[in-house]
């Protein structure tokens, strides 16, 4: 199957090849702040199944990793596509609310220790405090 994530004005688009090698939920403040909402739900596909089409902007920041985490964001209307952390180079995380269609349930939640009170995730996920050796 094909996925295709877009940007609220359309401009800007993803398309990803086959399904994603993992989805996971991620925490932190930095995602709370990149997306605006009370977590981030991000879905890793492989950077050679993706085409991008139309124009973009990039912003920087230093990973928990410590390694640069590059966002992807459309100028226009300032959607946040997709991010290329530094410690995943084989992959693209791409911001799973810009999916047109759906994607598997996350399995994991990342970066607990800085998650919002009110919020429960199903059991079954495995959970860390912070990253993941590899999260980005
Ligand atoms: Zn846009
Ligand atoms: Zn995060």
């Amino acid at each position: 199957m094909t996925h295709e994530a877009k940007c609220q004005c359309g401009q800007l688009s993803l398309t990803c090849e086959g399904e994603p090698d993992f989805v996971l939920v991620c925490n932190c403040v930095q995602c709370q702040r990149r997306s605006g909402s009370a977590f981030a739900i991000g879905a890793f596909f492989r950077r050679d199944n993706t085409n991008l089409s139309g124009t973009h902007k990039k912003w920087s920041r230093l990973g928990s990793s410590g390694q640069p985490l590059i966002n992807h964001f459309c100028p226009d209307c300032g959607t946040n596509l997709f991010w290329a952390p530094k410690v995943r180079p084989d992959h693209y995380g791409v911001a799973a609310g810009c999916l047109t269609s759906t994607v598997k349930e996350p399995e994991t939640a990342i970066w607990m220790s800085e998650k919002l009170p009110w919020l429960a995730f199903p059991e079954p996920w495995v959970k860390h405090d912070k990253g993941v050796a590899k999260s980005g």
